[in-house]
């Protein structure tokens, strides 16, 4: 490799400054590649050394173990953040590293229909992409026609929509997503904002979205609420050290200040007994898991 590296990667960084959570150990080597190339180079050197690899939003969907992680966490650094319209049509290009907020925002401005649905959520295009982010107003995939991705080996290829599976909280994204194509309907600017406002004060009603947290930590058994049956089970307000489940939304559980990765691990271990026992129903998980072997 010829490529000077140093000046991109720290050593140790404490993920907790980088995860909505404010959880999370250090990574032994954090990345923030400015450029495509860096990029390439950066899973080349990783990749030589054994080194595993995670990608790292806007750390809104993650908990990351007390002790970190191993290997690379690689964040596009701002030159990965981008979003352009193509005036007069109905098309954008939208960079993984621009906030999804701010991809919503613009669209619904100039009267493209297609995100309005998804405001509220945090984090970056790419994690909200690899995610297919969203909810009952829609999902992030409806509006992408073809993305960019960088294979682990550093090759960057061009997916089109039907070679990318979206389905609930998950995506066939392999790789790094580094841009996406969107394509949006036409749509009444006034309508779209009317309709943005009145899905992000639902959501204010009734979930925590400035605690510190990771979103939803289950997803939805087929036909049921997560967040039904946790609070059926009376669990708001239960906490575990500094993690507790939301009194706002029982699929929510939020860091009070002290909350250890090891704390909310062991609450969502005791509400998954619990479901199970009462109503016979697996939990799986929508927050991921980083560093817990
Ligand atoms: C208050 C709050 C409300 C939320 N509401 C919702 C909601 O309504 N609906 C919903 O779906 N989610 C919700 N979430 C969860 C979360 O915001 C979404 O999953 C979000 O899209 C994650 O984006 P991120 O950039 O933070 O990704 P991260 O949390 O950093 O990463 C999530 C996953 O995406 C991968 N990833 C990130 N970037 C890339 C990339 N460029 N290429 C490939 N993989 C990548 C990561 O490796 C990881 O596996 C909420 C979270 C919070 C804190």
């Amino acid at each position: 490799m010829n490529m000077d590296l140093s000046e991109i990667i720290t050593e140790n960084e404490p993920l907790a400054r980088h995860t909505y959570f404010r959880i999370g150990g250090p990574a032994k080597f954090f990345v923030q590649p400015r450029t495509e190339g860096e990029l390439a180079a950066v899973l080349g050197t990783f990749a030589e050394e054994g080194e595993d690899i995670h990608i790292l939003g806007g750390g809104t969907n993650l908990l990351i173990s007390d002790d970190g992680i191993g290997g690379a966490v690689i964040r596009l650094g701002k030159e990965f953040a981008f979003c352009e319209f193509t005036e007069g049509s109905t098309r954008a290009v939208v960079g993984a590293g621009h906030t999804l907020a701010s991809v919503v925002r613009q669209s619904v401005e100039r009267g493209l229909a297609g995100l309005e649905g998804v405001i509220g959520v945090p984090g970056t295009f790419g994690g909200a992409a690899f995610m297919n982010a969203g909810g009952k107003h829609g999902n992030v995939g409806d509006v992408i026609t073809s993305a960019t991705v960088m294979g682990f080996d550093g090759t960057a290829r061009r997916v089109e929509r039907d070679e990318i599976e979206f389905s609930y909280r998950s995506s066939s994204i392999d790789g790094i997503l580094l841009q996406a194509e969107l394509e949006f309907e036409r749509g009444d600017a006034e309508e779209l904002s009317v309709r943005m406002k009145d899905v992000l004060q639902q959501k204010r009603d009734s979930q925590p979205l400035s605690a510190k947290s990771a979103g939803c930590a289950f997803k939805n058994p087929p036909g049921q609420s997560a967040g039904a049956l946790i609070d059926q089970l009376g669990f708001k307000g239960v906490s575990v050290g500094g993690a507790q489940v939301s009194e706002k939304h029982a699929n929510f559980i939020v860091n009070t200040g002290d909350a250890t990765a090891a704390h909310v691990l062991e609450l969502i271990d005791i509400i998954r007994e619990k479901v199970k026992l009462e109503f016979d129903v697996d939990l799986d998980l929508e927050v991921r898991l980083w560093g817990f072997g």
